[in-house]
């Protein structure tokens, strides 16, 4: 439903402030759960909680992740499974669970990758269409080594309408996201770059706004950002400046 992406300079917290206010921006177009990923030294950390943002930062509060400059964050409006903790995003995949995945929309084709990663002895955790979406780009940045190169390798796979953030604990300082018949901006800071399912996503911190195209994948660093076509040949979005009021 809602999504938060960020990757910026190393001070401590900021990404998880970053992270939780433009879930809180995005919280009007409602929800069931939400849920954070933040890359700490040396892991990726998860929290997620069914229920409104108010029971998340309780839990945060409660359990304070270790972050470092890059999180991911997800409001959840349920299509498949129920609206439970377990159900929440982010998804883990990969060796040792070292990705995080939220995902936007549906994947159609996901009962049939579904029952052949079962059949190779992949476990899964919940009964969401995006846990398969998290076991299959894990499983490409296994083979592949790169964030990036992971997500295209997994596109390629997925049916159906999805915006895909991911970051990985060997890729420290990078979010990727992915669209096709489902919205993704990019908000170019000066040294930390954002990504949100809308502008409200980041508004807070800057108005230079890159809208992905469709069927286009995006990978930002904090001084950095670069545009593919699933097809893995270079793109560009559609540059543009914010220029409604951050309060209307
Ligand atoms: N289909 C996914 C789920 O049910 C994502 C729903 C959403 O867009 O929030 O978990």
């Amino acid at each position: 439903c809602g999504i938060v992406g960020y990757v910026g300079p190393n001070v401590d917290g900021k990404a998880l402030d970053v992270v939780m206010e433009g879930l809180a921006r995005l919280e009007y177009r409602g929800y069931d759960s939400a849920g954070v990923a933040l890359v700490t030294y040396g892991g990726v950390a998860t929290e997620k909680r069914a229920g409104r943002l108010e029971n998340l930062r309780r839990a945060l509060d409660d359990r304070p992740l270790a972050g470092s400059r890059t999180g991911i964050g997800h409001t959840r409006w349920a299509t498949h499974g129920g609206p439970t903790d377990g159900n929440a995003h982010p998804h883990r995949g990969g060796s040792g669970d070292k990705l995080a995945l939220i995902h936007n929309g549906i994947i159609e084709n996901f009962h049939g990758l579904k029952k052949g990663l079962l059949a190779e002895g992949v476990q899964f955790d919940s009964e969401t269409d995006t846990e398969v979406a998290a076991k299959i780009v894990g499983r490409e940045f296994d083979r592949t080594g790169d964030l990036t190169e992971a997500m295209l390798g997994a596109v390629q796979q997925l049916e159906g309408a999805f915006t895909l953030l991911a970051v990985h604990a060997d890729q420290p300082g990078v979010v990727v996201g992915a669209r096709r018949n489902s919205p993704l901006v990019v908000g170019l800071g000066e040294g930390e770059n954002f990504l949100g399912s809308d502008v409200a996503a980041f508004i807070g911190y800057t108005r230079h706004a890159l809208e992905l195209g469709q069927d286009q994948i995006v990978t930002i660093t904090p001084d950095a950002h670069s545009v593919i076509g699933f097809d893995g040949e270079p793109a560009e979005g559609k540059h543009y400046e914010v220029t409604w009021d951050a309060a209307a």
